[in-house]
């Protein structure tokens, strides 16, 4: 197990309103108004559709193991962490994201393995979300 760095995203006018959202521990998705599609990742139309009619809300952050691969020599500031976990977990409204599995052995993580969202502070006004195992 170790400690993953928490390196500050880039914060671009489309998604400045969801990576603020992080900094209070909400993950905000978007849902269109026209044909009711939910979008991940934040953005100004539906994939869809095409319209710009898209409402925010808070996901319950309760997901599901998607895929994953364990990462065994880390680069950059991750050059410390391995072995750590990066996944595609799929949200409990639909979207897949991709992210990190923490505070559990890295060999212990599976396809189908129930997980739900927290929040690593990147000191820098808003948080990177990760998942921890959930029974
Ligand atoms: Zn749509």
């Amino acid at each position: 197990m170790s400690t993953l760095p928490t390196p500050a995203p880039t914060v671009t006018t489309s998604n400045a309103t969801f990576w603020a959202a992080t900094a209070e521990g909400k993950f905000l998705l978007q849902r269109c108004s026209s044909c009711s599609t939910i979008v991940w990742f934040p953005r100004a139309h539906c994939p869809t559709c095409w319209t710009e009619t898209l409402s925010t809300f808070e996901a319950s952050g309760s997901g599901t193991v998607y895929s994953f691969t364990i990462v065994r020599k880390g680069r950059n500031v991750y050059s410390e962490s391995a072995p750590f976990v990066i996944a595609y977990v799929e949200l409990a409204e639909g979207p897949r994201i991709m992210t990190n599995i923490v505070d559990c052995d890295p060999e212990s993580v599976h396809i189908g393995m129930k997980v739900r969202m927290v929040f690593h502070d990147t000191g820098q006004g808003n948080a990177l979300y990760r998942f921890v195992p959930h029974s």
